[in-house]
């Protein structure tokens, strides 16, 4: 099974800026002697890898990325500037295609590769004199960048898993929340399709959020969850517990809030030889109601009151009006991000 995102893209190196043809002007010398400099380096592309990213959102709306020519040489033999470096942040464990599928790098640790070297700069004018010239009239123009058709790659881990019930609202919460949902490929179990989300926290971070189906009364008796999938939530540090407080559903709440954790409880008990294997019912949870657009307050009160006799503290949301949701993502947000680095 994948979970993978994946983007292409193009990047380009600069061009490097033109050598300048240029003659001192002074007095007392009509003509002076070749003073035109060299161009600046045309940017290079440079692949850094950032361990505060875990998604490739970023690259997901934008697909061409170019570092800066260089600027042309000038008179004086002043030296044009460099282009400023294309800096690609990856998050660790991006692998880098060509579109042939070549691996051109696998990233796992922090550091940065040089990717594309940006064009040199053309020499200027007072490069080619010589004693036969002594005024050339010519520079050499700078030379170009390259450009590279990539692909970028990332087995994606799930920093926050979403249980509950079927119909609680899983799906319907992480499609609210998410700011893209990568593809899922070769998902060994065609009837339950997990669902994944890209949540964004803030400008600059994001967070993955999987649904983890399947986990239903009785489910730990028959193909369960399968080794494949718990490699993609052996990271996930924290559930959420998402129960249908509706009533509708003809159950109760907290019964059902009982029983998905009775199923998590028997579960570790068949996979805790399972190499690193971190049981399920030792993840923190952050407990759920959804579907509040239903209930009157009293409704909420009593059924806090209820949880509250449990040692549980309850959340309320609408994953359809979106009550309650900005709440969920930052406490999720903050949860997630002090504990990484
Ligand atoms: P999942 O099985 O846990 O993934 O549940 P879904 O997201 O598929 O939702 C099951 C049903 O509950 C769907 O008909 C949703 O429209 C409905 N639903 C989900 N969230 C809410 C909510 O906040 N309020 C109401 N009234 N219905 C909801
Ligand atoms: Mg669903």
């Amino acid at each position: 099974m994948k979970f993978v995102d994946e983007v292409s893209i193009t990047v380009s190196s600069g061009r490097g800026g033109p050598g300048c043809v240029g003659f001192l002007r002074a007095s007392g010398h009509p003509r002076g002697g070749p003073d035109g400099g060299d161009g600046g380096r045309g940017g290079h592309v440079v692949i850094r890898v950032n361990p505060q990213l875990n998604t490739l959102l970023d690259f997901r709306y934008k697909k061409k990325f170019s570092a800066q020519d260089g600027l042309s040489g000038e008179q004086k033999l002043m030296t044009g500037r460099d282009g400023e470096d294309l800096i690609l942040q990856v998050p660790p464990g991006t692998i880098v295609r060509d579109h042939q599928h070549n691996v051109l790098f696998d990233l796992s640790e922090a550091g940065e590769s040089l990717f594309l070297k940006g064009g040199r700069g053309g020499k200027g004018n007072h490069f080619f004199r010589s004693s036969t010239n002594q005024a050339p009239e010519y520079a050499q123009p700078g030379e170009d960048g390259q450009s590279m058709d990539i692909v970028l790659e990332l087995k994606l881990i799930a920093d926050v898993g979403v249980i509950g019930y079927p119909n609680a609202g899983k799906s319907t919460l992480i499609s609210r929340i998410s700011a893209a949902r990568p593809k899922i490929a070769d998902y060994p179990f065609t009837t339950l399709s997990p669902n994944l989300g890209v949540v964004r926290v803030d400008q600059d971070r994001t967070m993955v959020v999987a649904d983890i189906p399947g986990l239903v009364p009785g489910a730990h008796k028959g193909v369960g969850l399968g080794t494949q999938f718990l490699r993609h939530i052996e990271r996930t540090n924290y559930f959420v517990h998402l129960i249908d407080a509706s009533g509708l559903s003809g159950r109760d709440a907290v019964q059902d809030y009982k029983d998905i954790n009775h199923e998590l409880a028997e579960y570790d008990k068949r996979k805790l030889d399972l190499e690193g294997f971190r049981p399920l019912s030792e993840r923190e949870q952050i407990v759920v109601c959804n579907k509040i657009d239903t209930m009157s307050e009293d409704q909420k009160r009593d059924l806090a009151a209820r949880f509250a006799r449990e040692k549980v503290d309850v959340r309320f949301i609408s994953a359809v009006s979106g009550q309650g949701i900005q709440e969920l993502v930052f406490e999720l947000g903050r949860k997630v991000f002090e504990n990484k680095n």
